[in-house]
């Protein structure tokens, strides 16, 4: 008989996961609550602008590439990416600001210019940031990590020794580098891994790598091409993609998962995949009994930083932006303190600054400019109104700065979105934008599991299970846990 699988959840894990499990023979069912697909990278269009309303990177494009693959297709058959370059610029001060160039050798240029020997102390923290990105990769990422029996293979304990990889990854950056400057450029992308660089294991340096080396591309139309692609290629794979359908009970009989309640009915299936806010699904849509985790252990992990986001349409373009921009124009320390150590609204933000239309005339109108701001904040926050108002003026001011424009006189179009958001449209736990923080105690099998301990076909996928937060992650989490559904049931 065709086994059945429900997966909850249409962001980049549960669609991988759906399109996956039904390339492997199932019957899927991808159940999205909200009215579009896409999860936290969905898409938000009015009067001409399209906005991207999550993920603005696109990083490792070999992740994709090898995912499109699985079914027989191709990135380029699906949309058209291309290289940035610069790749993005970092603005210190209203006086100062570098362009990040693509590509290896203009970057050692660049190093070297900052500091002396900077250029040479690039390629030996880059090579050794490939080995682990290499390693990572092969070896690591693609795993369900349900025990650490998988990682101990001599192949891998050699490679992860010979590089460093349990060190913080700021001591790792500061052994190679004194300016101030070159070493935040190197701690910035740990970031998008929801920790500090105090507390992120140098392991992740591989983020570097993924930088400099593999580049910084832009699928035209948006991110959210990506997700149309993928949904096209689930349905395609047989997956029944329904959206606007709220999952409110994950049906267990005798210990086994046995399907969803939906305000619709039921939908019953031997497997079920829970791609949304793990501990929504643990807290919400299981019995006491059913949950792997308490709320105690919820309460002790180490959340991935929330986000305040502006969304905003300008009736003219915008001179002194790149398509990506890194305000560091501020203390990431005492940033990163407000996020991590002493949540609180902060006081000095740093920002960051999409602005696609730079590269993609087709996400505004003619002559306008689509800008997404980003300041990462603590989750848990309380969330008003009078905030968000505050932080608007201060990103409309940082804005007229840095373009020299009366630029609140050319907007035409603003949205705000934030912990509120997150908790009603995603059920985020404590209105987190990218889960769970890689620090070294919430990496691989110390993460919360793929597999439901105590529901028989029951698992997880998504930012808050293995590997962790990200586009790339999410999609191999999808992956993953699909070909451990298959393993089990063969077995
Ligand atoms: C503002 C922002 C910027 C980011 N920038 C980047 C970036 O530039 N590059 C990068 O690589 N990553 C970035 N990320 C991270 C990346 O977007 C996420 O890690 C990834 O999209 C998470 O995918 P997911 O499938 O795990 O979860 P989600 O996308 O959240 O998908 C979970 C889905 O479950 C649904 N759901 C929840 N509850 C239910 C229910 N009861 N019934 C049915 N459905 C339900 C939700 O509606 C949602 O669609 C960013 C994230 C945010 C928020």
């Amino acid at each position: 008989m065709k086994r059945s699988a429900i997966v909850i959840g249409s962001g980049f894990a549960g669609t991988a996961a759906a399109t996956t499990l039904a390339s492997k023979g199932y019957a899927v069912t991808l159940v999205e609550k909200n009215d579009e697909p896409g999860g936290r990278a969905r898409v938000w269009r009015k009067d001409g602008f399209t906005f991207d309303m999550g993920p603005s990177w696109y990083w490792m494009p070999e992740v994709f590439e090898r995912y499109f693959a699985r079914f027989g297709e191709t990135v380029r058959g699906r949309y058209d990416l291309v290289r940035l370059d610069p790749s993005y610029q970092v603005i210190f001060s209203e006086s100062e600001r570098w362009d990040i160039p693509a590509g290896v050798p203009a970057l050692k240029r660049l190093f070297e210019r900052i500091e002396a020997g900077a250029g040479g102390a690039l390629d030996r923290f880059l090579a050794e940031a490939r080995l682990k990105y290499d390693l990572g990769m092969s070896e690591l990422v693609y795993r369900p990590a349900l025990s650490w029996g998988e990682f101990i293979r001599p192949d891998v304990v050699g490679g992860m020794l010979k590089s460093t990889v349990f060190g913080s990854l700021r001591k790792h950056v500061a052994a190679h580098f004194k300016d101030p400057r070159l070493r935040m450029l190197l701690e910035f992308p740990v970031l998008f891994l929801g920790a500090s660089p105090d507390n992120t294991p140098a392991l992740y340096s591989l983020m570097n790598y993924a930088d400099m080396a593999l580049g910084t591309w832009y699928p035209m139309g948006g991110m959210g091409r990506i997700i149309e692609a993928m949904v096209h290629v689930a349905r395609a794979q047989g997956v029944d993609v329904r959206t606007g359908l709220r999952v409110e009970r994950v049906l267990v009989e005798n210990g086994k998962a046995a399907g969803v309640r939906t305000p619709h009915g039921d939908l019953r299936a031997d497997t079920v995949v829970a791609a949304a806010d793990y501990h929504h699904v643990e807290r919400d849509l299981l019995e006491p009994k059913n949950r792997s985790y308490s709320e105690r252990y919820w309460d002790g992990r180490v959340m991935a930083p929330s986000s305040l986001l502006f969304y905003l349409g300008f009736n003219a373009r915008l001179p002194g932006l790149l398509h990506h921009n890194l305000f560091f124009d501020a203390s990431l320390d005492d940033h990163a303190r407000e996020i991590y150590d002493d949540p609180q609204w902060p006081s000095r933000p740093l920002m960051y600054v999409s602005a696609p239309s730079k590269t993609d005339l087709s996400v505004a109108p003619a002559g306008h400019e689509n800008i997404f701001a980003l300041i990462p904040i603590a989750p848990g926050l309380h969330d008003t109104e009078d905030v968000r108002g505050h932080y608007r003026e201060l990103v409309l001011d940082k804005l007229a700065t840095r373009t020299g424009m009366d630029v609140r006189s050319h907007l035409v179009l603003e949205r705000s979105y934030s912990i509120n958001d997150f908790k009603s449209d995603y059920n985020a736990y404590r209105g987190n934008a990218y889960g769970l923080a890689n620090t070294l105690r919430q990496t691989a099998v110390l993460k919360p599991s793929m597999k439901s301990r105590r529901v028989k076909g029951l698992y997880f996928a998504g930012q808050l299970t293995v590997p962790g937060p990200g586009v790339p992650p999410s999609l191999i989490s999808g992956q993953v846990v699909a070909d451990l559904i298959e393993k089990e049931h063969r077995a």
